[in-house]
């Protein structure tokens, strides 16, 4: 076995006074793992294409760091992308992006897993081979370097990343980055070449997609013709995996406590995964079918061991739509009840507009009262149809008006322009909405409260019933941007924030894009 690559931990800190927030390049954090190279079979860099602030928010690295670190034979390390003045404080002195843990530069691993959860970061993940000095193309890469996966919700769109990728876990990562483990550790103990250790991986391991044995074929117009597949041993079509059960699956008791300052610095209790809702454009809701919960009592027993782990003050009940969750009530009255004394609050960051809404202010008592954040999508019915939200105006006002009463302040609430069929009229509904919800706030006896009002541009994804439908062009989703806000203007209890058009146009490109699109990413 090859001695293990030197630290790069001197180079790393002598490039620290003169960036900002220089605790997220150094790891050491309470919980962070280290194992001796020499004891492990494979290593593995974590990599997040985002920043650390971002990325030790995200509850899939914490399963996939705590998962693959307690086998013995595995060492999973954390790297994420770092801010601009770091990236060029790094280029200007050639100091290749390390782990945060053994500051091993990542050329030095045996895989590089990237968690890719939006589109728009997948040119950081060029930026991070790149700066650990990865070959970007995959056909560049030789025998001795890592191999580079991805997985998370952006491997649901791989190919204009298929250039730069060699595997793309299609599903849930903790079901199939261990088996590919297993597979890859199997292959170098044989020796096997890059080649075919890739083949054993697609051919062996469900979930697996290594865009080098495929090759798209087009028509004369442009348009996708067929995908070929170049080698018989990788599988026509890619079985998608997913955790049977969320109740046994894994769950990281023991998450690394960041020293910088994160988006969430929380326990984030996954009460469920899937949703049933079915919303049309909602491509989460789609790819994670079907609805897996865990038990009250489990969730219980996980909150008890994580804050004995931690001590967070915070325990958030996430999924992609907590309201659902059956035992809503009496999952939070049991964790309000344990934890009383310990002064930890229990939030739902994200709300569905149903009949346990008006709950929701009460279940989240503990917690500091700002704004309760809700999603519409749209503020009429017939385009509710359209995209299959099934929400009904009384419930929403009834959960505002409820938390105001509670001492609530104000209201966000998440919509979309540019739906299919959508209209002006449907459009001037938004700011109605809107007007209605600060309203509420005389019925509960408090005086009208402020309403925040998001728009965001709709973005047809695959895998969804409206991945077809054109996006409007960039004029027409200004002009109804502009709309919402011409509307609002003149109520200054309406604020009115609306998403950047370009970037949306991004997302689409890069969402449905095929894999000649990776010559604009790269
Ligand atoms: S309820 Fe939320 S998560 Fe579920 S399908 Fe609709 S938008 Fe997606």
């Amino acid at each position: 076995m090859a001695p293990p690559a030197p630290s790069v931990w001197n180079r790393v800190e002598a490039l620290l006074d003169r960036v900002e927030k220089p605790a997220q390049y150094a790891g050491g954090e309470r919980n962070q793992v280290l194992k001796d190279p020499r004891s492990v079979a494979v290593r593995v860099a974590l990599a997040f294409p985002d920043t650390y602030a971002i990325g030790m928010s995200h509850l899939g690295l914490r399963v996939l760091y705590g998962i693959l670190n307690e086998r013995p034979d595995c060492w999973a390390e954390r790297v994420f992308c770092p801010w601009s003045d770091m990236e060029a404080a790094m280029r200007a002195s050639s100091v290749p992006l390390a782990t945060l843990e053994s500051h091993t530069p990542l050329a030095a691993f045996d895989l590089v897993g990237f968690s890719l959860s939006y589109e728009l970061s997948n040119t950081n993940l060029l930026t991070m081979l790149d700066l650990g000095g990865i070959p970007l193309h995959r056909r560049d890469r030789a025998e001795g370097d890592p191999l580079v996966l991805a997985g998370g919700d952006g491997a649901a769109s791989p190919e204009p990343m298929a250039d730069f990728v060699d595997l793309f876990c299609i599903g849930d990562g903790e079901e199939a980055l261990p088996a590919l483990v297993d597979v890859y550790a199997e292959c170098r103990r044989g020796g096997l070449s890059r080649r075919e250790t890739l083949l054993e991986i697609v051919s062996r391991v469900p979930g697996w997609y290594a865009p080098e044995f495929y090759r798209p074929v087009f028509h004369g117009d442009g348009t996708m013709a067929a995908m070929e597949v170049l080698d018989p041993r990788a599988p026509d079509r890619v079985a998608e995996v997913h955790v049977a059960s969320l109740e046994d699956a894994y769950y990281p008791v023991k998450p690394v406590i960041p020293y910088a300052d994160c988006i969430h610095d929380r326990i984030s209790l996954e009460v469920m995964r899937g949703c049933t809702q079915g919303c049309r454009f909602c491509q989460a809701g789609m790819i994670k079918r079907s609805q897996r919960l865990r038990s009250v009592d489990t969730l219980l027993r996980l909150a008890r061991e994580t804050y004995a782990n931690t001590g967070y003050d915070e325990i958030s009940l996430v999924s992609l739509s907590t309201a659902d969750y059956p035992r809503l009530v009496e999952l939070s009255g049991r964790l309000h009840e344990e934890f009383k004394g310990k002064r930890v609050n229990v939030s739902i960051p994200s709300l569905r507009v149903n009949e346990t809404l008006k709950l929701v202010p009460g279940l989240v008592e503990g917690v500091r009262r700002s704004s309760l954040t809700i999603a519409p999508e749209v503020a009429t019915d017939r385009l509710r149809k359209v995209i299959n939200k099934d929400i009904r105006n009384e419930h929403l006002y009834s959960g505002i008006e409820e938390a105001y009463r509670r001492g609530w302040h104000a209201v966000k609430l998440y919509f979309m322009v540019g739906l299919p069929t959508e209209t002006d009229e449907d459009v001037r509904a938004i700011v109605e909405m809107g007007t209605a919800c600060s309203e509420v706030g005389r019925k509960a006896g408090v005086g009208p409260k402020q309403a925040t009002i998001s728009v965001s541009n709709f973005v047809p994804k695959p895998h969804t019933p409206f991945q077809w439908h054109p996006m409007p062009v960039a004029e027409e989703l200004r002009r109804r941007g502009s709309l919402v806000r011409d509307l609002a203007r003149g109520n200054r209890r309406l604020k009115v924030r609306i998403h950047d058009v370009e970037r949306s146009l991004l997302e689409g490109v890069l969402s449905r894009g095929d894999r000649r699109v990776g010559a604009a990413v790269l």
